[in-house]
């Protein structure tokens, strides 16, 4: 079954609301089976609605409409809906009443607007709105349905819940399910990710293949349709066993798990314990790992050595290095982290100092510039990057490169050591 959702509201078109009722009902439908092919966003205009509603028809089976339910002159969704399928309007009297009463619970005054919400379309599903005054409204014609949920969320998403799954399993039965899995990586750009999987993607048919670059890492989300969760998982799990293969070394984890879940559970794994110098990230790796629940088990303490003294009288940076190769190089780094590591007696240290810009570049170094090293039982390492973006940007990509680090290094690690 092809559903199409049309989202309705000029605000939408203004940018002045973000639109949450699409993405809530493509991954409703998606869940129940079926295929949300199509998403558009109209105003509230009779012709450019009319236009939009009757293209949604000539190619979905279903059209999910949201907003334009209301009281007010613009709110048309439903109008235009019967005009659609050649369908008068009539004062459908429960719904009536429950407006009437909604207003006189609350002791308010019914504007005469509000019997709108009452007029339906002739042969209509009427679907109570427990949230608000709106009734949702579905209307068949020819084997092809329009369903109209009002616009604020609650009211939608109760609606959807309560009224439209049951009325979809009756109606449609058992669409199957639709399951995704993603694969995070690190270390690798979109495009050249691609080429290792081209042939797979190529090919696709179920599941389908996904690659999508989000800050600090490209993800592939890999979706297969089954006539159960376990057929459809099953699907899943042979094509990640041709994947995983050409790009283990990138991959960093699954579904919910980000870098630092992972790196959590790698250091809790090796009975790892760490310590980090933080200078141009001020904190965000730190704050990263201790947002995981049980991250004291690894995780010893930090010190933000922001300025040149901090890092000389607290993680024991020698002055002579900075002095020489300045603060962002890699000596330094190299010296914070195992002064770090040294100074909170942990099997990691980390060191981290860079350049997160706007300003504090010269010509040697530029913005973005991050020298992040490591020290521990199999010595120290260091990397030099040079990132791009905001400030916040740098200082993310910052912090996802110095958690990708750990991970190799201790995946690196054979030594089993106690905290
Ligand atoms: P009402 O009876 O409140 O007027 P309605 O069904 O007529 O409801 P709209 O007038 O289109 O719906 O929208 C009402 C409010 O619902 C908007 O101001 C906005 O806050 C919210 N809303 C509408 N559409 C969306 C959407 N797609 N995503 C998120 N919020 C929305
Ligand atoms: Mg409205």
């Amino acid at each position: 079954m092809i559903v199409e959702i049309v989202t309705t509201g000029t605000e939408l078109l203004l940018g002045q609301i973000t639109n949450t009722n699409a993405p809530y009902l493509a991954c409703q439908m998606n869940k129940l089976g079926f295929n949300v092919l199509y998403q558009s966003t109209v105003g509230d205009n009779r012709e450019r609605m009319m236009q939009v509603i009757t293209t949604a028809l000539s190619r979905a089976d279903i059209v999910i409409t949201s907003g334009g339910l209301g009281p007010t002159q613009g709110d048309i969704t439903k109008e235009i809906c019967a005009q659609a399928f050649n369908l008068k309007l009539y004062l459908h009297e429960p719904s009536n009443n429950r407006i009437k009463c909604f207003f006189s619970n609350r002791h308010a005054p019914m504007p005469e607007s509000n019997l709108r919400q009452a007029m339906v379309p002739e042969g209509s599903v009427i679907l109570i709105n427990e949230r608000g005054t709106a009734p949702g409204i579905i209307l068949e014609k020819d084997n092809k349905v329009i369903i109209n949920l009002p616009g604020p969320p609650h009211e939608l998403e109760y609606m959807f819940e309560h009224s439209v799954i049951p009325y979809l399993q009756k109606r449609y039965g058992s669409q199957g399910t639709i399951v995704s899995r993603v694969l995070h990586t690190y270390g690798i750009g979109e495009s050249a990710l691609e080429e290792k999987i081209a042939d797979l993607i190529t090919t696709q048919t179920n599941p389908t293949i996904a690659l999508l670059a989000r800050p600090g890492e490209v993800i592939i989300r890999l979706t297969a349709k089954g006539s159960n969760e376990s057929i459809a998982k099953q699907l899943i799990d042979e094509l990640q066993l041709t994947i995983i293969p050409r790009i283990s070394e990138y991959i960093f984890g699954f579904d919910d798990n980000n870098m630092e879940t992972t790196v959590g559970q790698d250091l809790l794994n090796k009975k790892l314990s760490l310590a980090l110098a933080e200078s141009c990230t001020g904190g965000l790796i730190t704050s990263r790992l201790t947002d995981i629940p049980g991250s004291s088990n690894y995780l010893c303490g930090s010190i933000v050595c922001y300025s040149n003294e901090v890092k000389i009288q607290h993680i024991g940076v020698d002055r002579e290095i900075i002095r020489e190769h300045g603060a962002v190089s890699q000596e330094t780094a190299i010296a914070m982290a195992t002064g770090i590591r040294q100074k909170f007696k942990t099997s990691l240290g980390v060191g981290v100092t860079g350049i997160a810009g706007p300003g504090g570049a010269t010509s040697e170094k530029p913005v973005g510039l991050v020298y992040i090293a490591i020290d521990g039982p199999s010595g120290h390492r260091c990397y030099k990057h040079q990132f791009i973006g905001h400030r916040t940007e740098i200082k993310f990509r910052a912090s996802q490169a110095t958690l990708d680090m750990i991970r190799h290094y201790v995946h690196g690690l054979t030594l089993q050591e106690d905290i």
